[in-house]
């Protein structure tokens, strides 16, 4: 029987859900080992414990805020779909017609990326090349992708992530970069705050013996939490190359070794078609709805393209 890749990608979707309870499950862990078991008590004794166990409480609260906020809204915004009216700007009613007249010839369930001199869809060996979905039965606007899992064409899409049981496009690309930031912040300072803890059960340097579920639990929490930090520090890094570069993951794998990338504007503008301009909305999943008006890259259909690559077929 042959190896059909979509029955990976139903199971992709059943995966998802249970990502959800995971995320929560290490979120209650760490909730536990912070506040329930080590710093929350640490608050009632005298000298400098207090204070610095006020600071961690505080701090782990704010950032958790930040993480859940983030991580939902990476999960609930509908990260870009393709308007069932969109239609290039150089087609015209030849390529209208011969869209009809190929669809009607081709085979259902593959997807093509169709060029136009190779093709009856332009008249023009000049004209730019366009994308076409089989899939989903209408052309792709620059940047966009279909997504196996989600089943349809996703705008400036990313990649699909079964931690967050969507795909990673146009409208929540900058709710996952917050949550993997604010994740690694959260997942640093709990294994930090663990670690004095973590050494003294292991040395005894512990005044009073904790209980084991304390034990137990500041063990697991310690352990997740670090594991989760390295991890998320590994893709954050990625993802910073990726914005500085104005690239999605799938284009950097699509883009091979070209030298000049036609997207990426500088530095200053490839990070402002991410994160918008207005420095106050940098750190929240959301935003400015100047912005938002004056920017089409927010819509997920157009993008600027460097000057000296404008007109090129890509
Ligand atoms: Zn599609
Ligand atoms: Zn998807």
């Amino acid at each position: 029987m042959a190896w059909n890749a979509f029955k990976l990608c139903t199971g992709l979707r059943v995966v998802g859900s249970v990502m959800i309870l995971v995320v929560l499950a290490v979120v209650s862990v760490s909730y536990y080992a912070i506040v329930v078991a080590n710093y929350g008590p640490d608050l009632f004794k005298a000298g400098y414990h207090a204070p610095v166990a006020a600071l961690v409480i505080v701090a782990f609260h704010l950032l958790l805020a930040m993480v859940l906020w983030c991580y939902f809204a990476v999960v609930f915004t509908d990260p870009g779909s393709v308007p069932s009216d969109w239609k290039p700007a150089s087609a015209n009613e030849e390529d209208m017609e011969a869209q009809n007249t190929l669809l009607s010839s081709l085979p259902a369930n593959s997807a093509a990326v169709l060029t136009a001199p190779t093709t009856q869809m332009s008249t023009s060996l000049d004209s730019p090349r366009m994308r076409f979905c089989r899939k989903c039965c209408q052309f792709k606007p620059p940047r966009c992708h279909h997504c196996s899992v989600c089943g349809r064409c996703v705008l400036k899409m990313d990649h699909h992530c079964v931690w967050v049981v969507n795909c990673v496009g146009a409208r929540n690309y900058k709710a996952f970069l917050l949550f993997l930031f604010y994740t690694f912040l959260e997942t640093s300072l709990v294994s930090l705050s663990l670690l004095p803890h973590f050494i003294a059960f292991f040395t005894d340097a512990d005044d009073e013996p904790a209980l084991p579920g304390t034990l137990a639990t500041t063990f697991l929490a310690f352990v997740l939490d670090l594991a989760f930090a390295l991890s998320v520090l590994g893709f954050l890094i990625m993802h910073i190359s990726l914005v500085a570069g104005n690239t999605t993951t799938i284009e950097a794998y699509e883009k091979k070794a070209t030298a000049r990338w036609r997207y990426d504007l500088g530095r200053r503008k490839n990070f402002e078609q991410v994160f918008g301009t207005k420095k106050l909305f940098w750190f929240l999943p959301m935003y400015a709805e100047e912005d938002v008006r004056r920017m089409p890259v927010f819509k997920g259909l157009e993008y600027p393209v460097r000057s000296d690559m404008e007109g090129q077929e890509f």
